[in-house]
């Protein structure tokens, strides 16, 4: 495909400028140019014009920590803490989904998030099937993603077992849309001894299918103020200096690592973080939602940490809206510190961009617009009462803009919403299809 965007503002978040009245190039599934409109308009003459002239083009979002196949729970049980809501109503519920229900619960999941923007989402989840599995609902919307299938250290067979099911049929598939990740559910649930196995394991995976693209390790990590505690009652372990200083003593901390919540981190945690530059997936919906706490996250990202955006399931948020994630990012880290400056509204989209781009290992390719990088960006109009007028786009998309105020998509090139209609699959059929398998879900737990 050979496209020209005319943009009316364009962020690139290579740096902190921004542009007015400029043009994007995309041929095949490479951005190729960027130059003001007035020139592209003769020198690109031929090529197809997506008009986004009312809007503000930036790069695609990326959601660094989610549950696709969640979706499919959204408001099923609210209200409680974390170990109350896992055990007693959404563990019960979840060892009933059959692998259709995953697939349409993802589906869900990938509509929804790339008609607010979001252009790949990290995921962890069972992959218990083949064809019926996140990343086959998920590029079907025509979305990236990066599929793990959770482990716990009670099926370490079954695990194991998926996993290269996985790596082999998934890890590159669908035009490179598609990578897989290894995932350890959390320190509390898989014993240091199966930490190491997965850590050797991602290892081995990298050098034989790395030439794919980076498979990288997600983990949730220090969610709840008592899960040191569980951790060494459940293993014997020392973990006095922090879950992330003991997930590096076992030698599994390395720049790959994605570290899900971080909320309850010691200093010695957080030097670790930066020393072995892993990353953190910052979930502030889902972490006041169930109670958690507030993540150190301006803490983090002054000593060097990289903080990418997550929504968590959209059953601990209840949405998957990234713009209200980074609001609340920025708001968050202002208000508990009491100071203004904090996670200023660049530094807001940045996690939300290339900070995610970079604890995916996929920098290379996406994560910013840039000549040569892949054609991944959203337009965001202006054309709304609370988006006039424009001072600044970067605290526009922070501050005002809403997830709904997405007009295009582009996603490798390829428009996937136009005129905030999504082209890829029928809308309409996703959400009667997953309201059709939720009933049939709990009937199937009235029945047990
Ligand atoms: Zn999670």
């Amino acid at each position: 495909m050979e496209l020209l965007i005319r943009c009316g503002y364009l962020i690139t978040m290579k740096d902190r400028r921004y542009f007015k009245d400029y043009a994007v190039i995309v041929e095949g599934d490479e951005i190729a140019d960027i130059l003001p409109y007035e020139e592209a308009r003769s020198k690109y003459a031929r090529y197809e014009v997506l008009d986004a002239s009312d809007c503000i083009v930036m790069p695609g979002l990326i959601n660094l920590h989610t549950h696709a196949a969640m979706s499919l729970l959204r408001g099923y049980a609210d209200d409680l803490p974390l170990h109350e809501w896992l055990t007693k109503w959404i563990w019960p519920l979840e060892a009933k989904m059959r692998a259709e229900d995953i697939y349409y619960g993802a589906l869900l999941a990938a509509v929804e998030s790339v008609l607010g923007g979001t252009t790949v989402l990290n995921t962890m989840y069972h992959y218990t099937d083949p064809d019926y599995n996140e990343a086959s609902a998920i590029s079907k919307v025509g979305i990236r993603c990066v599929i793990g299938h959770v482990c716990f250290s009670w099926r370490k067979d079954e695990d194991l077992k998926a996993l290269d099911d996985l790596v082999k049929r998934w890890h590159g598939a669908v035009n490179g849309l598609v990578r897989i990740s290894i995932d350890p559910h959390a320190p509390y649930t898989v014993d240091p001894e199966y930490l190491k196995t997965l850590r050797q394991l991602t290892d081995e995976y990298n050098s034989k299918y790395g030439d794919k693209g980076k498979i990288t390790m997600h983990i949730h990590l220090a969610e709840t103020r008592d899960e040191a505690e569980r951790v060494e009652r459940e293993f014997k372990v020392n973990v006095e200096k922090g879950l992330a200083v003991y997930l590096d003593q076992i030698g599994v901390l390395r720049d790959d690592v994605v570290a899900a919540h971080c909320v309850w981190m010691t200093d010695e945690d957080i030097e670790v973080m930066a020393r072995r530059r892993a990353s953190v997936a910052h979930n502030p919906v889902s972490n006041l939602k169930l109670a958690s706490g507030i993540a150190p996250v301006s803490k983090m990202l002054m000593k060097g940490v990289n903080v990418g955006l997550g929504t968590d399931s959209a059953c601990s948020n209840n949405t998957l809206d990234m713009f209200e994630t980074m609001k609340l990012a920025s708001l968050l880290q202002k208000g508990m510190n009491l100071e203004p400056t904090l996670v200023p509204a660049f530094k807001a989209i940045e996690m939300a961009t290339i900070n995610g781009a970079k604890a995916l290992k996929w920098e290379d390719e996406i994560g910013t617009i840039e000549i040569g990088k892949k054609a991944d960006l959203i337009a965001v109009t202006f054309r709304r009462p609370h988006m006039t007028p424009i001072y600044d786009p970067f605290s526009h998309i922070v501050y005002a803009a809403r997830s709904l105020d997405v007009k295009h998509v582009v996603v490798n090139g390829r428009i996937v919403v136009r005129d905030h209609e999504l082209l890829t699959v029928d809308v309409d059929e996703v959400i009667r299809k997953a309201s059709k398998v939720r009933d049939e879900l709990l009937s199937r737990l009235k029945e047990a």
